[in-house]
């Protein structure tokens, strides 16, 4: 049996028709560039998240990147991080002359750890910026009080966990700004890339809305330099259609989730953890085992795709060589990065396919 760990034919089967005509409208239309579908489609995840406002951009890459211009983040800055995220949440801070600083994750979540937060922060810190990894999302209370009391803005790196909950509040509208990523892979995934910003900030809005558009306001008129990233038109239709099953999708993940828990729980291997008071979206759902190589060898194999998010942490790649991490700042990150793998979740895997899984897992396990 073939287990991959997305099918998104699969999901494009169930709404072939509808995601085709929405397409295709936008085609007759010829409204490209911003317009009514992308403000429709804004206006559709501000009301889902309970953000004020909503700004579609080119990529969750580059809602990150506008949302710490709009925090200021320039040059000579620093912005506290995890160091256990995908590359584009450091490349951000990096693109703007700021400065990655690494703050370890707690072990449970893989999420940062708020504990280790203020030790960080120095005369230059702007902004303290979480990532609701595998889409369960960090301890925001302690986040956003440290920022308070230390005058920083938190923006949330939610690319993977749009719909996620925390004590009641969603994924992106607990910080000043929250940026969701629109890649196929994520739970609500465009056809192609696509991003957007939330907040409750009218003045970040507008300045996301305008850094977006080359900085220009009015049109040809440039108080600041901005960038090309709007999010295309014909990607905000084809959202606009997934984001009415986005919640069902959710479900179906969280109910597969539910039973990989069960049934791997007496496996010598760490399921992941979540707290009640969490709404976990499992963009991924990330095992964590000592022979993880032998694990992944095995599984592919036996025809299972699987996933190592991430291999290396950040403050240990090439290109942050001269920030001078080494092995050991961040022990819990590397000790993540050497041990965790992400198996098959999505909404679509079948009964059959998730008992072959687990089978497989249990069976290089020696079913212990
Ligand atoms: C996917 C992702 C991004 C980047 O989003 P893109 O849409 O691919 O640019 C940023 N941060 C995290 C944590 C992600 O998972």
């Amino acid at each position: 049996m073939k287990v991959p760990l997305l099918d998104l034919q699969a999901q494009y089967a169930t709404i072939r028709k509808e995601l085709r005509a929405a397409v295709d409208e936008v085609m007759e239309s010829c409204r490209f560039i911003l317009g009514p579908y992308v403000q429709e489609f804004e206006k559709a995840v501000a009301d889902y998240c309970g953000a004020r406002y909503a700004v579609g951009v080119a990529s969750g890459t580059d809602a990150l990147l506008l949302a710490l211009r709009a925090c200021q983040v320039g040059p000579g800055d620093e912005v506290i991080t995890t160091p256990y995220s995908f590359f584009a949440t450091a490349g951000v801070i990096s693109r703007l002359g700021a400065v990655p600083v690494f703050a370890d994750i707690e072990p449970e979540t893989y999420n940062i750890n708020p504990d280790l937060i203020a030790e960080k922060i120095t005369p230059r810190t702007r902004v303290i910026m979480p990532v609701h990894l595998y889409g369960q999302c960090a301890e925001m209370d302690p986040i956003l009080e440290v920022a308070e009391k230390h005058g920083l803005k938190v923006v949330e790196d939610a690319a993977q966990a749009i719909g996620a909950e925390h004590h009641g509040r969603k994924a992106g509208t607990m910080g000043h700004l929250g940026c969701f990523s629109f890649f196929p892979s994520k739970n609500l995934g465009g056809l192609g890339d696509g991003g957007m910003v939330v907040t409750d900030d009218e003045d970040l809005a507008d300045l996301v809305r305008i850094l977006r558009v080359h900085g220009s306001k009015p049109k040809y008129y440039h108080s600041i330099v901005g960038y090309n990233s709007r999010l295309d038109a014909l990607q905000a239709a084809a959202l606009q259609v997934k984001l009415n099953y986005l919640d069902e999708w959710t479900e179906g993940r969280r109910r597969h989730a539910a039973i990989y828990d069960e049934r791997l729980r007496d496996l010598d291997l760490v399921t992941p953890r979540s707290w009640e008071y969490n709404r976990h979206i499992y963009n991924q759902y990330t095992i964590r085992v000592a022979d993880r190589d032998g694990l992944q060898q095995h599984l592919k194999e036996h025809d299972i795709g699987t996933a190592l998010y991430y291999p290396l942490p950040l403050h240990l790649q090439e290109c942050y060589r001269d920030l001078g991490g080494r092995e050991g700042d961040h022990p819990e990150a590397e000790g993540a990065a050497r041990e965790t793998i992400s198996i098959p979740v999505y909404p679509e895997l079948s009964e059959e396919q998730q008992e072959y899984v687990i089978g497989q897992i249990s069976s290089f396990l020696g079913g212990k």
